[in-house]
């Protein structure tokens, strides 16, 4: 099972170019289902992950999603969602990357309103990525706030069942990984590596970096998918962490 980590589109960092990410979208549309995670697969199954929910997720991706009919994973940090603005695109969108999160309140991630929108198409499911985007292995974070606290408020805004945790800049332990499995039954990590099933390899799901794309399939060469398997194979003999 693949599964892949975007962020932005159109963006300085950690971005992909519009163009290529359209052609990505119908190529994946084309070759693979993509699934929220469950233990039944279909054939050639593909999980998207989008992290952080930028409000360019809403005016940019969702629509190709839409287009394309391709379910994908929204994952945010409910710290810095508003219920919802009356700031311009024009403001919202004008953030670099790096700017982003300290500029929250001028509604730079996409809003409750937005998400719950997003909701109905059943094609976004919204999974948490902790609550405000910490460093899970640093000595001062509240590890109840990151992982059952930002599940709490994400399940009563929204009104849904949170059942996966995406570890933010993918860091963990095996602390930290126990914790996690105490409140969600699926935890995604980074790594460029694929998966048997959405147990992942040593229960973490691998995510393949789709982000900087220079062509439609680059990922899905033959070189980079035997790259991907070993990567999977070494990590199941020495271990996640
Ligand atoms: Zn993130």
């Amino acid at each position: 099972m693949i599964s892949t980590m975007y962020h932005h589109v159109n963006s300085d960092r950690c971005s992909n170019n519009y163009e290529v990410f359209e052609a990505h979208l119908k190529y994946v549309s084309e070759n693979f289902t993509s699934v929220f995670p469950k233990k039944e697969l279909p054939k050639h199954p593909i999980c998207l992950v989008f992290d952080d929910g930028y409000y360019d997720f809403y005016t940019l991706i969702f629509p190709l999603l839409k287009k394309y009919k391709i379910k994908a994973l929204l994952a945010v940090t409910p710290k810095y969602i508003l219920d919802e603005t009356d700031k311009p695109d024009s403001l919202r969108l004008s953030y670099e990357h790096n700017d982003l999160f300290q500029n929250y309140k001028d509604a730079t991630f996409c809003t409750y309103k937005e998400l719950k929108e997003m909701l109905k198409s059943n094609l976004i499911q919204v999974v948490s990525h902790s609550y405000s985007h910490k460093n899970l292995l640093e000595n001062d974070v509240d590890l109840n706030q990151e992982l059952v606290e930002s599940k709490n408020i994400l399940e009563k805004k929204l009104g849904i069942i949170v059942e996966s945790f995406v570890f933010p800049f993918g860091k963990y332990n095996q602390k930290v990984l126990n914790e996690t499995r105490k409140h969600y039954k699926y935890s995604f990590r980074i790594g460029n590596a694929v998966n048997n099933d959405f147990h992942g390899v040593n229960d973490v799901i691998y995510r393949i970096d789709a982000d900087n794309l220079t062509q439609a399939d680059e990922i899905f060469s033959f070189s980079h998918m035997l790259k991907f398997r070993l990567k999977a194979l070494s990590k199941k003999i020495v271990g996640n962490t």
